[in-house]
């Protein structure tokens, strides 16, 4: 007797089983999951894969995010320890490893997380030839020079996350201090993700008007308005984040998105990112993405 099933549908042609933008994470911890959920929310992906070391958690995650699958417009998640879950990816998120401790720096995890990118990378590349790989994972600038080593890809096809989130959390604090929303408030944050990063305060500006112009100290020890402390504050909100609640992740994981939306649609927009420039590795590289050119553009 037919099922249920078979008596309610008749495929009438052979489904396509194939992809047109699948996205994988690597890693289903708080930046992970918090990736995924911006993905899916933004419908930036018709396949999700999921993968980790830890079974149990990977499993669980997956089977949490699946009972919301009424609510988003993902047809198919995947998830497994086996690196072929991920095969045919167009982005491969890595935000496996370990994450800053309450007093840690981020560079006091490079030892751990280089080891953990040598167990991951080829079978993401063996799996994905043609991906593109977002390195997340801390210290991000070193990890993504790493994960490009071991991947042997172009370097246009392996990025780094970079200061997109600092200068995320630099737009929102300038805006707070204005009143004015972040979108509207312009400016970068370049160098190394974190403690090193560099503000560039002429090219702070809201609708084109340079703050500069307006406070010439901006910035500056001289400036009474004590502009300086908002960068002061990017810098020490990671670590501030950390104490509070353990980790970071909602704004990693929707600065994330923003970058896996401008990468996937070829949107041209810029971003700050880890990248190699003009031969020297820098995450000060202003990138626009740009495929019709064959990758990317780096400016700097
Ligand atoms: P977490 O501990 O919550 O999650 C890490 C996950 O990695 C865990 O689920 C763990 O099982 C998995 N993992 C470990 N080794 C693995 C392996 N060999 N293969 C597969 N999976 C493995 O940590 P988190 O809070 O999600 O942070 C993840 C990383 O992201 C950290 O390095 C953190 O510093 C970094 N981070 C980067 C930024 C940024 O702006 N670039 C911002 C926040 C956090």
């Amino acid at each position: 007797m037919s099922t249920v099933k078979e008596q309610l549908i008749q495929n009438l042609i052979e489904e396509d089983k194939t992809s047109r933008c699948k996205i994988t994470v690597v890693g289903v911890g708080n930046v992970g999951m918090a990736c995924a959920i911006s993905i899916l929310l933004k419908d930036l992906a018709d396949e999700l894969a999921l993968i980790d070391a830890d079974a149990d958690k990977l499993k669980g995650e997956t089977m949490d995010l699946l009972h919301g699958s009424l609510f988003f417009n993902t047809s198919k998640i995947v998830s497994g320890k086996d690196y072929s879950v991920t095969a045919n990816s167009n982005l491969v998120i890595v935000t496996a490893g370990a994450r800053q401790k309450v007093g840690e720096s981020r560079l006091d995890l490079v030892q751990r997380n280089v080891v953990i990118m040598k167990s991951i990378i080829p079978g993401i590349v063996q799996n994905s030839p043609d991906c593109k790989i977002l390195v997340v994972s801390n210290p991000v600038d070193i990890l993504t020079y790493v994960v490009w080593k071991i991947s042997g890809l172009p370097p246009t096809r392996v990025i780094g996350s970079g200061c997109n989130l600092d200068s995320a959390r630099f737009r929102y604090l300038i805006g707070e201090k204005l009143s004015v929303h972040p979108a509207s408030c312009h400016g970068w944050v370049l160098g190394e993700h974190g403690d090193s990063s560099v503000p560039l305060w002429s090219g702070v500006n809201v609708a084109g008007i340079p703050l500069k112009s307006l406070n010439p100290a901006l910035g500056t020890d001289s400036d009474k308005e004590g502009w300086k402390q908002i960068h002061k504050q990017v810098v020490e909100s990671a670590y501030e984040i950390v104490r509070l609640k353990g980790y970071t992740s909602w704004a990693i994981g929707l600065s994330v998105m923003d970058l896996a939306g401008s990468m996937l649609k070829n949107l041209r927009r810029v971003h700050p990112v880890s990248t190699l420039v003009k031969a020297c590795w820098s995450s000060a590289g202003l990138l626009l993405w740009d495929f019709a050119s064959g990758g990317l553009r780096s400016y700097l």
